[in-house]
């Protein structure tokens, strides 16, 4: 199954983003737990969520991705801003079970002159910490494009941490592609072999979910500046080839392009206009 989606609102619940996803002709979609650039949120109604769970079941939707604030930064120097992380999370991943066999996406965070293997300590912790065996929910470490100090660069980051949480069926990857592309990962001339590195190093069986982003930038820029499908540097044809990639399939993939609804709409077509069945 093709599962194509885009960011949505989360404004007004689950069933609001449900309907919105179906009429924009998608089977997934994405949405912050909270304010992404501060922390605040209001608790999810659970009729709402049940509702939400009844329709998209009816209406065959498949997986769909939380995304953390970005202000969430697990690896920070300050231990009070490592504890609101801590904070957040677990509120979050309580607040999930009310959706429950979905993912949870989360950017690894930024060292911040620390250094990477430091961060990627404060990370394994938090994790370890926050995580349960009885949650339903996968968290998943989103690949960065290595803006300023921030862990997930590259496929042997985003492991180190994954080797070191206990609680190994319950963590995972999202790859997003401008990311990817603009650390430096050649996804345009050499997608075979990205993906057959990413198995070696961490395990397709990792890979959860796909954030579906064109660059405003050059590969290997560290930028992380998403364009519209086909407008920006990967191109059209990479994209086709990416979709029907068989290291992809069946993965929700999430638009996070600049977009409003209706070009979003536009954009889910597109997408599945290159897909072969
Ligand atoms: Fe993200
Ligand atoms: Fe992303
Ligand atoms: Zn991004």
């Amino acid at each position: 199954m093709f599962t194509i989606g885009c960011h949505l609102s989360s404004s007004k619940g689950f069933l609001h983003m449900g309907k919105e996803a179906i009429s924009l002709g998608a089977n997934t979609f994405q949405f912050f737990t909270r304010n992404p650039r501060g922390f605040s949120s209001k608790e999810p109604d659970p009729a709402d969520c049940e509702a939400f769970i009844k329709y998209w079941s009816e209406n065959n939707g498949g997986k769909i991705v939380a995304h953390a604030p970005y202000t969430l930064n697990a690896c920070s120097a300050e231990e009070k801003t490592r504890e609101l992380a801590y904070m957040i999370m677990s509120d979050d991943l309580k607040r999930m079970e009310l959706v429950p066999d979905n993912y949870y996406n989360f950017h690894p965070g930024s060292h911040v002159k620390q250094g990477v293997e430091k961060g990627t300590d404060y990370i394994v912790e938090l994790l370890n910490r926050v995580i349960t065996p009885e949650q339903k929910t996968i968290v998943l470490l989103e690949t960065m494009a290595g803006k300023g100090s921030e862990i997930g660069r590259t496929f042997e980051e985003i492991q180190a941490i994954i080797e070191r949480v206990e609680l190994k069926d319950k963590i995972g990857v999202c790859m997003d592609t401008c990311h990817v592309f603009d650390g430096g990962y050649d996804i345009i001339n050499k997608l075979d072999s990205v993906f057959e590195e990413f198995d070696r190093i961490i395990g397709l069986n990792k890979l959860y979910a796909v954030h579906i982003n064109d660059s405003k930038n050059v590969m290997g820029s560290h930028k992380d500046r998403h364009e519209c499908i086909g407008k920006g540097n990967i191109g059209i044809e990479a994209f086709e080839r990416f979709v029907n990639h068989k290291a992809v399939q069946g993965l929700p993939m999430i638009l996070e392009t600049p977009n409003d609804l209706p070009g979003y709409k536009q954009e889910i077509e597109l997408l599945k206009g290159l897909y072969k069945e």
